[in-house]
């Protein structure tokens, strides 16, 4: 089923999230004193690999997916890293030969479709607020670049700011004193890596960034919080670096969820247990959404009750069958939210009223703009409109006919829940 893509319904731009690629090829020949058997990235600080404080950083900012860009013993940091880092989706690009850093980011290219992505490196960290920058960079239209201030800019060669903040020179290292310098995290377009020529050797500094200054290149200043452990002297101080680092909580999400037809199979009024099934891409879309740091609720209108086909009882008999059978994948629900009203009753819960999914959202503690409400009803996207919530349509149940009758306009329209966590979270 999840063949069928609607190419129109990855709208990229809307995504919360962001890819990025991590430069973690570099050879380490400095730090080779230090730190003998492991490419730079695994250095250990307070008993856990350098890479881990970037991957918590970017997971942190809501990344979704971080495609590392190996080189030089990169099966160790695969390995060590596998496919997921606290919702985090992890790839792997391998240069088959070293390509320098922006033929690395070129080759990367393979594991991306996203208009844009945030570029770092493995080796070193910026305490500056990720989640803004690419928010501000997204809204600016430009590439961007992050800067540090630092006492001696010697070793990493000087940015030279303009008045309205853009970057007006690059110099090369060698120039001491204190001054700012890249921190080595950008923001780059799609079509400024297509730009490169496939498997050429590359680098950021030569090939890229003297094009981007010309053409226009924004500078976000991060402060001086800035630390590259290339050398002896700064991994020796990386651990009280990181005592000063304090990185926020994983941004919270609520999926909302129908429940006849997009969780289970539709059946006109189900009022026996047996009934639950649970459809295609079910398992493993609620399995991603979770991995991802969503919580799920499920919001239904349940009009058996006021018809009188079936009673509270039963419906919690239901309910519970579907509980029990998410249970034992590994699903949790935080609540199934129902309306027993008739259509015709008037009450301010049955959707698309808004009273359910408010309650919902009140007593579990979410905003609207972390929510994510998926059904396949038009009542399910108009609920989601009416409360300025983002929504999809699954193409299960009703929901065919209700992409066919064109009288709602859901964020996106997906064949089942497992594409639809494609889409929104990866993987
Ligand atoms: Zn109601």
């Amino acid at each position: 089923m999840a063949a069928i893509r609607a190419p129109e319904v990855a709208r990229s731009g809307e995504r919360s999230g962001f890819t990025a690629m991590v430069l973690v090829g570099g050879l380490g020949t400095r730090l080779r004193a230090a730190v003998p058997d492991l490419p730079k990235p695994l250095a250990p600080v307070g008993g856990e690999p350098f890479l881990t404080r970037v991957l918590d950083q970017l997971a942190a900012a809501g990344c979704t997916t971080a495609i590392l860009c190996l080189g030089h013993r990169g099966a160790q940091i695969e390995q060590r890293f596998g496919r997921e880092h606290r919702g985090l989706s992890l790839r792997y690009s391998v240069e088959p030969e070293p390509l320098g850093t922006a033929g690395a980011l070129r080759l990367a290219l393979l594991h991306c479709a996203d208009d844009a992505v945030l570029v770092c490196n493995g080796d070193s960290y910026c305490d500056v607020d990720l989640r803004g920058f690419v928010q501000r960079a997204r809204g600016s239209g430009m590439p961007q670049l992050v800067v540090a201030e630092v006492a001696d800019t010697e070793r990493f060669g000087r940015v030279e700011l303009a008045r309205d903040g853009r970057v007006r020179s690059l110099q090369e290292k060698g120039v001491a004193g204190a001054g700012v310098i890249s921190a080595g995290i950008y923001w780059l377009p799609r079509s400024v890596l297509v730009a490169l020529p496939p498997s050429v050797p590359r680098s950021i500094e030569h090939d890229v960034l003297p094009g981007l200054v010309r053409s226009g290149l924004g500078a976000h200043r991060a402060g001086e919080r800035f630390l590259d452990i290339g050398v002896p002297a700064d991994y020796a101080r990386a651990e009280a670096f990181f005592a000063g680092v304090r990185i926020p909580a994983p941004r919270r999400r609520l999926l909302v969820v129908d429940r006849d037809g997009t969780l289970i199979a539709e059946r006109h009024y189900l009022a026996d247990p047996r009934g639950v099934e649970l459809l295609p891409g079910v398992v493993d879309g609620l399995r991603t959404f979770q991995s991802h740091g969503y919580e799920v609720a499920v919001v239904t209108n349940q009009s058996g009750i006021g018809r009188g086909y079936f009673d509270q009882q039963t419906l919690a008999a239901v309910n519970a069958e579907l509980s029990a059978q998410l249970g034992r994948h590994g699903i949790a629900l935080r609540g199934i939210w129902h309306c027993p009203h008739t259509p015709d009753a008037g009450c301010r819960c049955r959707k698309p009223q808004p009273a359910l999914l408010e309650r919902a959202l009140d007593e579990l503690g979410y905003g609207k703009a972390d929510c994510l409400v998926v059904g396949d009803k038009q009542s399910d996207i108009e609920l989601g409109t009416r409360l300025g919530v983002r929504t999809a349509l699954v193409r299960t149940g009703y929901g065919a006919g209700t992409e066919r009758d064109g009288r709602c306009t859901p964020d996106l329209v997906v064949d089942d829940l497992g594409h639809l966590a494609e889409l929104e979270v990866g993987r």
